[in-house]
């Protein structure tokens, strides 16, 4: 990549700004922190076993959030994306090495919904340079600030679970994500694809009842009719319950542990990495990449200078490459 010189002193005037933002060694710290500092932590318990693959959350995903239809054949028909994209925030997708009549086992098939994991402590909000990726301090919900985002994908190469998607279509990328759809949830209401799910396979509601509710189903009798809460169990709609042939279920919560936790839990038949979520230690990439962090940047200034530098040539070098 060719620098001018004129280019690179822009930079590193873009650099002095974030300088002037935050220091190095605080940047999205002030953010962060474990389970135990947000007061009523929100979030959301799938159930794999109870999802039907209807996909009715990604289309009540799309409409709660203005996100326009996806095609990726050629007739146009059918809102069928692929994946996350900046597009869509919510998607089902297939595990499946056998029959229909298997589901939810390892030799058949199961569902698994990805979105945003909303992590008690997130690497993305870690890694922002500028605090446009942060948490509700009350409800822990990982949002963003697209006015504040300067488009350096820092969030995208540290979210351990490949979630945050860039705007590659427009001219000015941002970085789009699920964000818990907090402005429902700011007015009393809950995620739209919770309430919209027909079965309760997403289950909306305070993390620590979701706990205690996936502890519940994992303690039922496979084969056996329970009452299964529907869209909430925080309170905040009416209670609604269906019943359901409790599942042989996977003996553990995938998002209790993983990463120092995670607000968005899975309950499944079939093991969890067979429905692509990574195995990942206890500890949080936050909390690991701090120390390294604070050795480096301690009382410095500079990196950061130099950092907005190539945030703002790698910039301009992607805004030409899409020109050509
Ligand atoms: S899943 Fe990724 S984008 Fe979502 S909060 Fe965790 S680190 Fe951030
Ligand atoms: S919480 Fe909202 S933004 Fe996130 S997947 Fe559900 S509907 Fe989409
Ligand atoms: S709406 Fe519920 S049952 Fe239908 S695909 Fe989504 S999670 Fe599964």
């Amino acid at each position: 990549m060719k620098v001018k010189r004129r280019d690179f002193l822009k930079g590193v005037a873009a650099g002095g700004t974030l300088a002037a933002l935050g220091k190095p060694d605080l940047v999205g710290a002030h953010e962060r922190g474990d389970r135990r500092d947000y007061p009523s932590l929100l979030g959301m318990l799938y159930d794999a076993t109870l999802c039907v693959g209807c996909q009715v959350c990604m289309v009540a995903c799309k409409k709660a959030n203005n996100m326009p239809y996806e095609h990726s054949g050629l007739d146009r028909m059918w809102d069928n994306p692929r994946d996350l994209s900046s597009s869509t925030l919510n998607i089902i997708k297939k595990y499946s090495i056998g029959g229909g009549d298997q589901k939810d086992n390892i030799e058949g098939h199961s569902f698994i919904k990805r979105h945003c994991m909303h992590c008690i402590d997130a690497s993305c909000v870690s890694a922002c340079p500028v605090s446009a990726m942060s948490k509700d301090k009350m409800t822990g919900m990982v949002t963003y600030n697209k006015d504040a985002c300067i488009g350096c994908r820092y969030c995208q190469i540290a979210c351990p679970f490949n979630i945050p998607k860039f705007e590659w279509e427009t001219p000015v990328p941002k970085i789009v994500k699920c964000q818990l759809c907090s402005h429902l949830i700011k007015q009393g209401g809950i995620s739209a694809c919770c309430e919209a799910c027909p079965t309760g396979a997403s289950l909306f509601g305070p993390v620590e009842s979701l706990v205690a509710e996936a502890r519940r189903r994992m303690a039922m009798i496979p084969g056996t009719y329970y009452d299964f809460p529907v869209a909430d169990i925080g309170g905040r709609i009416a209670p609604k319950f269906l019943k359901h042939r409790a599942a042989n279920y996977v003996n553990s919560i995938y998002g209790e542990h993983e990463v120092g936790g995670t607000q968005v839990m899975y309950l499944s038949g079939v093991p969890f990495e067979k429905l692509g979520l990574p195995g990942l230690p206890d500890e949080s990439f936050a909390k690991i990449s701090d120390g390294i962090q604070y050795a480096i940047y301690k009382g410095m200034v500079y990196p950061i200078v130099v950092l907005g530098g190539l945030i703002y040539m790698i910039g301009r070098k992607e805004e030409g490459d899409k020109k050509k």
